[in-house]
This record gives C-alpha cells, structure tokens and sequence, in this order.
C-alpha cells in the first residue's frame, strides 16, 4: 500500500466514515483511468484499510454543457475500455450511462448509503466542483476528493503565477518531490480485495449498469440518446488503451521532429490532449515513458532553477521541449484555475491588456463576423476557414494555428469580450480537449495572459501579440493543410 501524498486529498464534508458499510465507493468523474491514479489509489488503500470491497462508479449525464455525439462517444470508448479492465480486477465496476434527463439523479446517494465513505476526483475545471460539493452535502458518509490533475499538486502552490516563465523557476524549485512520489502504476495489480456480492435491487433496477452495446457507442445508441446530434463523434477513440497507443506513436514516430512543431503541414504533436483532459492518462505515465526512452535518472535534474526552458531536466531537446508544454503550460493553467477565483472572466485579464484593448476598442474592423459565420467557417480567409473545419471536423486544431485561429477572432469581432466568448463557446462545443482549465487559459494568451505588450502597437490589437495568416503561410509550409480541410463546394 503506497500512501497518497497528504497534499492531494481534501475532505469535502465532515460526514465520518460508516465502518458497517459494505464497501468502499470510487466515484470516478474526472480521472476516468485504471492506471497512474492517486485518486483511485487512495479508494484502494481505504478498501484494504477497512477490508471492504471497492466499488468503483463511474457515471455519465446527459444534460452537462455542450454534451453531443462527439463528447459522448470519446467518454463512452473510455468506460468500455475500463469495463474490460476492472473486470479482471478484485474491484466491481459499475458504468451508469443517463438515457434521459435526469434519470441519474439519486444514485450516488443510493449508493452512500450503504458505503464506508466515498472517495471523488479533485477537478478544478467546468461544472464538476459544484457537482462534487452538492453531494458531498447531501450524504452521510465522508467524501474525500484526491487531486490527480498533474505532476505538482494543484494546492501546492499558494500564489497564481503571471507568466511562464515565473510558473517554470517554481517548477524547477518543487518538482524533484513529486518526481519521486509518483503514483503506483496500477494499483489493483495482485491485490485481492473483499468481494462485492451483490448490490440492492432497489438500485440496480432503478439505475441499470449500462450494457456493452450502450458503451460500444455505436451511431444508433448515439442518436437515442438526449444530446446535441450537430456535433457529430470523430473517429477518434477515447479510452486509457487509445492512449496508451497515442503515447506510443507520439514517442515512437513523433517526439524526434517535436522541435518543428509549429509547422502546419507537420502533425508531430502527442494528440494527447483530448485523452489528459477526459483523465484517460496521466501526466505521470507520460513522464514515466519519457524517462524510460531517455534513459533518465533524476541525478540529471540541473540544481539551478532559473526558469530557463531548456537545460534543467537533463534530457534531450526533444523531451525537453514537449515537457515544457505538458508541465509548465498545462499546470499553468491548472494554477490560475485554482487561485483565481475569476480565471474565466474577463477582467482578470492583465491590466496592461486591458488598457490596450480598451483603448482600441472603436476601431474599425474592416472585417467583422457574427458568430454564426465563424462557426461556420465563412471567414475571408483560407487559412482560418481550414482551422475551423479541422475543428468541426476532428475536434482539434493544429497547434500553431490555434492560436492564430483566436487571435483573427479578436480582430474580426465587435470588441474583445465579444471575441472572448466566441471563442471560448466554439471551443467547448467542438474541441474534443475543451471545458477545460487550459481552454481558458489558451483563449485568454489570444488577448495577453501569459505575454507582454508587444510594439509597434497596431488598430484593434493595441499592444496584444499580433499574428496573421499571410505571415504564417510566409514563415511555414500551409499547403498540404489547406488541401486537406478546404471547405466542401
Ligand atoms: C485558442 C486556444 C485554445 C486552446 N484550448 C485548449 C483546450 O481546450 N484544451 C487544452 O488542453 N489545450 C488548449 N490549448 C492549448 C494547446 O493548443 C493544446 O493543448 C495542444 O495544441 C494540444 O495538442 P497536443 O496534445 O498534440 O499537444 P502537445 O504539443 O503534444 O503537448 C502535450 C500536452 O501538453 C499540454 N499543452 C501543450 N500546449 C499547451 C499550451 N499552449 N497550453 C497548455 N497546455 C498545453 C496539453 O495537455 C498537451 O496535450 C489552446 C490553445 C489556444 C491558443
């Protein structure tokens, strides 16, 4: 039994822990993995603790934000995956998938009531902190979150930091502890728990365990089900296998032409995003093959902490700079998500780029969309037209065109706020990775977060970092990227 560290587990009620419960509940919401997971880790500890079954629930709505066949099927693939995972394992599983609204209301309850305590995930993002508190008030048994967000502990930093720069020299300073303390890969692995017999019928028969066939997701399972039908599924597939299977193609075919990432017409990123935001892998195990392809040891970690980007793990450039996004941007964003209680909103915005695009804001727009038109991708521009059909289409965007993606939709729309908003709603309505911290964080970097002013200071953008298509296509090779998202007709 490997402790969690004290720092990821947070209580969320003051309930005690019935020790004549028949088992202790994993409710699994936000990190949907079997492997390199602190918080399931804990569940199991608790369960040998008390020498209980563990019951493992995991659940889907049909009614959170911007559900569709896209969302739905990504997160389905998952519990299908984990389905066949646990079932050889000592835990039970128990897949609740909603067919209607609401139908799922009272089955966490149902289930407290015979558990010891439950244990929940630690999500700082979308509507899942309200979800967790609800519940947490509403059973009588203890509920403790565990934080298995990333590689540093999400409270172990106590200010939100400005820039990346300051974010890395933190890093730098903290991270040989959590390098050290990784979770257990598997934590199941050989461990024979008590077994589950059975659950009452009164909840099985209310809330029945969702079948292969609902999990297999298929086109007709799809449209019964009371989610938005516009945003079709993609043909990726989600699950902790998928990403197994992407991190290795990443490290295999990718990680070595990872430095020229920024050119369109080379797909040399991970892919892992949709996979990190849905929980279906963890930071750690992508460091942990990351440690075994460079034949690392921690010795390599330089002792100065400058917040320089590369130099300070000791590996090659390569690794180092795919780190860099994975650690330093990702857990960025997390920090702001947690210290700032308005990371969403508009005016927690820097104020140097507040005052600039204030300053800016009657300038005329030669150029100017209604969100329909940018949804649909009916811009003036081929280039922008083609990252939001890769969007539409695939559930993601190059990453280099991103962020020039953001940046053309603050200069063709009405004001900044207007051009925030389009952004972010395009983004979690589409965006297999979206309703995440780093969705706030990417569109707010289009309006300054992060950066600094910029000269010469230019209409509309002010001072904001400033970016164009005729640039892009001038610095790297578009072609092929436009051929293969030009909009149909
Ligand atoms: C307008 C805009 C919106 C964005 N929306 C999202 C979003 O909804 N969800 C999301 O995860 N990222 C978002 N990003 C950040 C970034 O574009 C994606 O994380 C990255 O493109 C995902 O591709 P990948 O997995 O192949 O990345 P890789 O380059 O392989 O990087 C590995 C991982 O590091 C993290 N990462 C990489 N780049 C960044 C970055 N700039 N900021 C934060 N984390 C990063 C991601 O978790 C990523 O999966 C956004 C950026 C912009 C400019």
């Amino acid at each position: 039994m490997t402790k969690v560290p004290e720092q990821r587990i947070t209580k969320y009620n003051d309930r005690p822990i019935n020790g004549d419960g028949h088992y202790v509940l994993y409710w699994m919401t936000a990190f949907r993995r079997p492997f390199y997971n602190f918080a399931l880790q804990q569940a199991v500890n608790r369960a040998v603790e008390l020498q209980k079954p563990l019951l493992i629930l995991e659940a889907l709505r049909c009614d959170y934000p911007y559900a569709s066949d896209r969302l739905h099927r990504f997160i389905l693939g998952g519990m299908f995956a984990n389905q066949h995972h646990f079932s050889g394992t000592t835990a039970s599983y128990y897949p609740y998938v909603e067919t209607e609204k609401g139908a799922g209301k009272g089955l966490l309850q149902a289930l407290g009531e015979d558990a010891c305590l439950i244990v929940g995930d630690d999500y700082p993002a979308f509507f899942l902190p309200r979800m967790l508190r609800a519940a947490a008030a509403r059973v009588d048994v203890l509920l403790e979150a565990v934080d298995a967000n990333g590689l540093l502990p999400l409270r172990a930093a106590e200010k939100d930091y400005p820039t990346a720069y300051a974010f890395r020299r933190f890093l730098q300073k903290e991270l040989r502890g959590p390098l050290l303390d990784l979770p257990q890969p598997d934590p199941l692995a050989k461990l024979k728990l008590e077994s589950l017999t059975q659950l009452p019928k009164s909840i099985t028969e209310r809330w029945l365990a969702a079948s292969d066939q609902l999990l297999a997701a298929g086109p007709e399972t799809l449209a019964s089900l009371p989610i938005d039908h516009s945003v079709p599924a993609t043909d990726e597939t989600g699950g902790w296998q998928a990403a197994d299977n992407c991190l290795q193609r990443f490290l295999d075919e990718r990680l070595a032409q990872y430095p020229q990432r920024s050119e369109p017409d080379l797909q040399v990123t991970s892919e892992l995003s949709p996979y990190l935001h849905f929980g279906q892998i963890a930071t750690q195990q992508i460091v942990q093959a990351l440690i075994e392809r460079e034949n690392w040891t921690i010795d390599k970690l330089s002792p100065d902490a400058k917040g320089k980007r590369s130099g300070w793990w000791g590996m090659s450039e390569a690794a180092e700079s795919f780190l860099d996004e994975l650690i330093t941007w990702r857990e960025l964003g997390f920090n702001t998500c947690v210290l700032r209680k308005d990371f969403d909103r508009y005016p927690s915005l820097p104020d140097w780029a507040r005052e600039t695009l204030e300053k800016h804001r009657t300038d005329p727009r030669p150029q100017r969309y209604a969100f329909e038109d940018f949804e649909q991708a009916r811009s003036h521009d081929p280039l922008w037209n083609a990252a939001q059909t890769q969007l539409l289409e695939e559930g993601r965007i190059h990453n280099y065109l991103r962020m020039l993606w953001g940046k053309k939709i603050l200069e063709w729309s009405v004001d900044a706020e207007t051009a925030l908003q389009t952004m972010l709603t395009l983004n979690d309505k589409y965006a297999l990775d979206g309703r995440d911290p780093n969705s706030v964080s990417g569109t707010f970097w289009c309006l300054g977060r992060y950066d600094r002013p910029w000269g010469p200071e230019r209409p509309i953008f002010g001072k904001i970092r400033y970016m164009s298509s005729e640039n892009t296509a001038r610095k790297f090779s578009v072609k092929a990227y436009l051929q293969r998202y030009r909009l149909p007709g």
